[in-house]
């Protein structure tokens, strides 16, 4: 693989010298290092609007990170934007109760069918962790079952075999998770409802929860197959375990009710974040009233946080989910991303590059592969790594901009349109092209 490459440039190679001097490897997240793609400097951002992002160099590319995940409307739309300023200017955090806090609890639980009832928190990663603690405390049992490949964020209980970062930079457990914090986490294979099943058949008096990613986005974007959402509630509800759906990722991005109004399979308990702060740190964690209920202060199970409900957060997807709800959201990115897939997967055969798309609502993935479909961890490990992170710059220096490793999904927004698709699939061309020269 070449080495040199046209983007980033001179200035966030700047920035990424002074930010190694003062920050681990330079970023605050790993997942935005670019160590999964041949190392050097990612691209430091100065401002987005609509589908581009554009870096300290001057660089405009089209953007399928949307910050990971929370930018289906688009960067900086307008009604957010505004939102977020008007609150600003009537005071950041108080420490008590708002309206705002209110008015998205309201709009989460219509729009999501299994909530009726929901606690704020500040990230993703606070939301599971509260699940975790939720399902723990409400069925008095301590075992919990996850999916290797699945990312529920840094909770240590649940950083085993997790997706991601944690893929990509190789760190399938984590130093400083001692032992005996995950001697309670059973770890099943995703789409293989027989691990789970197994899983059950041995513990199952004791699992408190079964944890899955409706769609496994942080091992690249793998949908559920038939049956396996639907054999996980059988087994949750036959054994009294709480079956939890960590939608952080598909949380309105999958369908305006989440990946389970996609699939029509009911858990227990959800946790959401990115989309649902519409762009600000924001989780949240619902499922009954009567689950709910168990935490403080009506409950005996723990649980707090001095910036959570953030009016800002609050106000900043208040704005996002109301545009989300009639639906019209999504109706606009499906013939986009429709389009988008077919250009890429045509430009790829041109090429002669063995390649694969898979897509749920508003996320897909794309795998250098001769598969015709990927299900599971190890079908995705075995995928051409080298040909992604070939492809991975091909894109950027040609003005898109991917997360930097082939363990992520990639997000479209309402702001993708024509000439953006076009503009991606002009640059896809020259990126296969590359791939193919190996
Ligand atoms: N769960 C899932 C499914 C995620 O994709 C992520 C983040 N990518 C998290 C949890 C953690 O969220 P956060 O990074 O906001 O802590």
């Amino acid at each position: 693989m070449s080495q040199t490459h046209a983007r980033p440039g001179p200035k966030s190679n700047e920035w990424f010298e002074r930010a190694q001097k003062f920050t681990p490897g330079g970023v605050n997240s790993p997942a935005r290092a670019f160590n999964g793609v041949g190392g050097g400097a990612p691209a430091f951002i100065d401002h987005a609007k609509g589908a581009w992002i554009t870096d300290v160099d001057g660089n405009d590319y089209v953007d399928y990170v949307g910050s990971f995940g929370p930018m289906i409307l688009g960067h900086a739309d307008p009604r957010v934007v505004e939102a977020v300023q008007t609150q600003a200017a009537k005071g950041l955090s108080f420490g008590a109760p708002t309206g705002l806090e209110v008015q998205l609890a309201e709009l989460i639980t219509e729009m999501v069918a299994s909530i009726e009832s929901v606690r704020m928190v500040n990230s993703g990663t606070e939301a599971a962790m509260t699940a975790v603690r939720l399902s723990r405390g409400y069925t008095g049992r301590k075992k919990i079952l996850k999916f290797a490949g699945n990312y529920h964020g840094h909770v240590d209980a649940l950083l085993v075999n997790a997706g991601s970062g944690a893929l990509t930079l190789g760190i399938p457990g984590s130093p400083g998770v001692p032992e005996s914090v995950v001697a309670d986490t059973l770890v099943a294979t995703y789409n293989d409802l027989d691990s789970a099943r197994q899983a059950f058949e041995q513990h199952g008096d004791d699992i408190a929860c079964v944890m899955v990613e409706p769609v496994a986005g942080n091992m690249n974007c793998v949908p559920p197959v038939d049956g396996f959402l639907e054999g996980l509630r059988t087994l949750c509800t036959d054994y009294g375990a709480l079956l939890v759906f960590d939608e952080v990722m598909t949380g309105f991005r999958v369908h305006p009710g989440c990946a389970q109004a996609y699939f029509g399979v009911t858990p227990d308990v959800t946790a959401l974040g990115k989309i649902v702060g519409g762009g600000m740190p924001v989780g949240a964690v619902g499922g009954p009233a009567e689950v709910m209920k168990t935490l403080a202060p009506t409950g005996p199970v723990y649980q707090a946080g001095t910036l959570s409900g953030h009016p800002l957060g609050m106000a900043a997807g208040i704005a996002t989910l109301e545009q989300i709800r009639g639906g019209a959201v999504h109706q606009a990115i499906e013939p986009q991303l429709d389009k988008l897939l077919a250009g890429l997967n045509e430009r790829a055969q041109k090429h002669g590059v063995p390649f694969l798309t898979q897509s749920a609502g508003a996320m897909f993935g794309m795998f250098f592969t001769e598969a015709k479909t990927i299900t599971r961890f190890d079908e995705v490990a075995a995928c051409d790594l080298d040909a992604f992170s070939r492809f991975f710059h091909g894109l950027l220096d040609n003005g898109v901009y991917l997360a930097p490793a082939a363990f992520e999904a990639a997000f479209i927004s309402r702001a993708h349109d024509d000439a953006a698709i076009q503009a991606t699939l002009e640059a896809a061309d020259k990126a296969f092209a590359a791939v193919a020269a190996g």
